[in-house]
Order: structure tokens, then sequence, then C-alpha cells
């Protein structure tokens, strides 16, 4: 079988994967979707102009001649109509946030001011020009304006903006729920001792967490058997309840390898078995049940995370609307250098990328590199992309996918 570009393998995954259809959500819930349509202001803020600081609203006017004795007709905290108006030789106590009293324009810091005893009167010590500490209502947002385009993320910031505008759902586009299934005999979930022949399942757990951290909604559809009752119960459970079914194991060329007995069965023959050319995570199958797509990804623990970074984790982000499909990439100086032999293939090395005084990012080896050796992927931040080749000489230039950042 010819190997596939890791490129060409990557288009025929996302070809199969469908944006979800716009909804509205829940304001709390939409951290990390995606905006289906641009978002629109219908009010001020801030709502109405106050004041950025504790102290005295005053007219600038009346400061000019600073110091100058002024009468206090009142207070205002924030939260409280201003239902007292400052008029010429007037102030009001003012604490932050609360709005501006009619007749004042000007703020003036409680430290630039003496309060007479009783507080029947204030000595503004120096003079203020007029807006001095006011935020003026609409500074951040405008009615009517475009708060947030079509297609943005949504973070912390942009709920906190959201909130401040009163809105209480947000229209994104559906968030994908995947649900994650492992295969294989040797696999075993709970706590007891291993019997012979018997492994933990390491890949479930880490694809369920890499499926929450990149913000979608994971579904755990536990371990199938190699077997193909088991295999076909557990897809068809996951294709009816999820959006996207991500599998571990099965998809190369053993001799259990039901998994593609029974995938093409169910797809109707529309899985597609590539041999990637990359190293790790060669095999991989990609293909949609009634539309629901579904990601077959090497077994060794190692692969399967390379692969969903490499394959799983842009289909789905596009499935999520988002704009950007992959991790960022940078140039680092490969330190040590990243030897390796020519086989026709991209090597992603796992490394350890870390930003230098000298404003440039280093690439080390976070150790073994071999499909199986989870630890030394799980001390890795990055994935530097050795082409075919000789490899990169110690202080050469090498790119990196960063697998810690959007
Ligand atoms: P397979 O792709 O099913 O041939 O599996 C390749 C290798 O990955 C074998 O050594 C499996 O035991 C191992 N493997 C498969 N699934 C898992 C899993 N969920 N957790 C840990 N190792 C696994
Ligand atoms: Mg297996």
């Amino acid at each position: 079988m010819s190997l596939v570009p890791l490129g060409s393998a990557k288009a025929r995954v996302l070809a199969g994967c469908a944006t979800l259809r716009p909804t509205a959500v829940p304001l709390p819930d939409a951290l990390g979707c995606v905006t289906s349509v641009p978002l629109i202001a219908d009010a001020a803020v801030p709502p109405f102009a106050n004041t950025a600081m504790d102290g005295f609203a005053v007219r600038a006017a009346d400061t000019a001649d600073a110091p100058t004795t002024l009468t206090v007709v009142g207070t205002l905290a924030a939260g409280a109509a201003p239902d007292v108006s400052v008029g010429p030789g007037e102030a009001v106590r003012i604490m932050t946030g609360a709005p501006m009293p009619p007749g004042a324009d000007a703020v003036v810091m409680v430290e630039w001011t003496t309060t007479a005893e009783g507080g029947g009167t204030v000595v503004i010590e120096r003079a203020v020009a007029p807006g001095n500490h006011v935020r003026g209502a609409g500074d951040d947002i405008q009615p009517g304006q475009q708060v947030f385009p079509a297609s943005t993320v949504l973070q912390p910031g942009h709920l906190g903006v959201l909130a401040a505008l009163g809105f209480r759902r947000v229209p994104v586009f559906t968030r994908p729920r995947v649900g994650v299934l492992s295969t294989g005999d040797e696999l075993v979930d709970e706590g007891r001792d291993l019997k012979p022949g018997e492994i933990r399942d390491a890949n479930r757990t880490t694809l369920l967490a890499l499926v929450r951290q990149s913000g979608f909604e994971a579904v755990d559809l536990g371990i199938a058997r190699d077997d193909p009752d088991e295999l076909r119960a557990a897809f068809v459970r996951g294709v009816e309840e999820c959006h996207a079914v991500i599998t571990s194991g099965g998809v190369s060329v053993g001799d259990f390898d039901y998994v593609k007995v029974v995938l093409d069965e169910l797809s109707d023959g529309a899985m597609q078995w590539m041999q990637v050319a990359i190293k790790p995570a060669k095999p991989l199958a990609f293909g949609t049940i009634d539309g629901t797509p579904v990601f077959g990804l090497p077994g060794n623990p190692v692969s399967a995370m390379v692969s969903f970074e490499l394959f799983a984790r842009p289909g789905l982000r596009q499935m999520a609307g988002h704009p950007a499909l992959e991790r960022p990439r940078v140039r680092a100086v490969a330190d040590d250098g990243l030897p390796r032999t020519p086989d026709g293939k991209l090597h992603l090395v796992r490394v350890r990328a870390d930003y230098g005084d000298d404003g440039r990012f280093h690439a080390r080896s976070s150790g073994g590199q071999a499909s199986h050796l989870l630890r030394a992927m799980a001390l890795a931040n990055a994935l530097a992309l050795v082409p075919d080749g000789e490899g990169v000489a110690p202080g050469g230039d090498v790119e990196v996918m960063l697998l810690t950042s959007a």
C-alpha cells in the first residue's frame, strides 16, 4: 500500500467533517464555542457615566482656583441612583462605579481633598479638568456596534463582555460531542491485578482528556473486545449518541483486527484505510457512518495521541466552526540536534520547546521516540516536524508544533 502524504490524509479527513448546525447556548456554557453570527450590542457599556475613583463629584470650573472649599450636598455609592445634583460651589461624595450626579462634570479623587469635621464641606486641593476620572456611557461599547464577528472563539473575556451586555444565550456552532472507544482483548479497565498478556487501557483516558481539553464534550464508550458483535454494538451506540467517534487500536493489519470488518460494514465501505507518510501514527482509518465522522487511530499510545493531534483535533475543530484548525507552529533551535535516517516519512519528534532568553524557541527531545513510550510524550510540549532525510544537526533550525496552545 503506498503511503499517503500528511497533507492529503488531512484533506480527506476534513472533507468528511462538516461544521455542526448553529444553536444558542446559555452564556455560562459557551466557553470555547465559536460564534455563528456577528454579535451586535443593543446597549451601551458602561450604561451610564460613572466615576473611576472614590472622591468628590464637582463642577470642574469650581476647582480652577484650588484650594477651594465646596459644600457637600450628598453621597453616592455604587448601585445608587443619582438623586442629588451638583450646583455651583457644591460637591457630592462619590464611590467608584457610582453614577455621575447631574451638574457634575469631573471627579476629584479623595487623596486630593480634605473633608471638614462633620463632613459638611470639603477642601479641594487641586484643580481638575472636565471629564477628570469620569467613565463615559458607552466608552467600551456603543449600542448597535458589532461586538465580535462571526467565528469568534469565545474566551473568558468574551463571556464577560456578553454578560455586561445582558446576553443570556449566545448563537454558536454546536459543540461536538465526541465518543471515545478502546479496542483490544488485552485491555483491562478495572483496578484488578493484570493476568498474563493483559495491559491497562491508557488510550481512552488520554483521548477523553484530549477531547475535553480541546473544548469538546467527551463521551466514554468503554472498551470493546476484538469481537465483531461487541465492536458493532459500541460503534452503533457511538454514532447514535455522538457527533463523532474516536476509536483506537485495530486499524493496522493484525490477525484479529475486526475493527476494519465492522467499520467497513457499518460505513457501507466508505472507510478509508490509510498508511500515512509519518512516524509515529502511520495507520489511520477515517470515514463517516450515517454522516458521523469516525476516526480510527492506531493503538500504540503515542501514535494515538499524535494521530489525534494531526487528524482528529483539526477535524473536530472544523465541526465546531473554528476558524483556525491547526496548532500554532514556531521555528526552534534543535540544541542537541534531531538525527534520523531517511524512510520516506515525516517524523514527529516529541520535544520540549521552551522560549529562551535569546528570544528564540529551543527544542530538545523529551525522551525515547518509540511509539509505546507514552511517558516521553507526556513530558513533551511540542512535536518537532523533522522532514525525510538525515535529520537536524545540533544548533540547526526545526519547525515545531506547540501542543500547549490553541
Ligand atoms: P493495535 O493497533 O490494536 O494492533 O495495537 C497496537 C499496540 O497498541 C498494541 O501493543 C496494543 O496492546 C496497544 N494498545 C492498543 N490499544 C491500547 C490502549 N487502549 N491502551 C494502551 N495500549 C493499547
Ligand atoms: Mg488491537
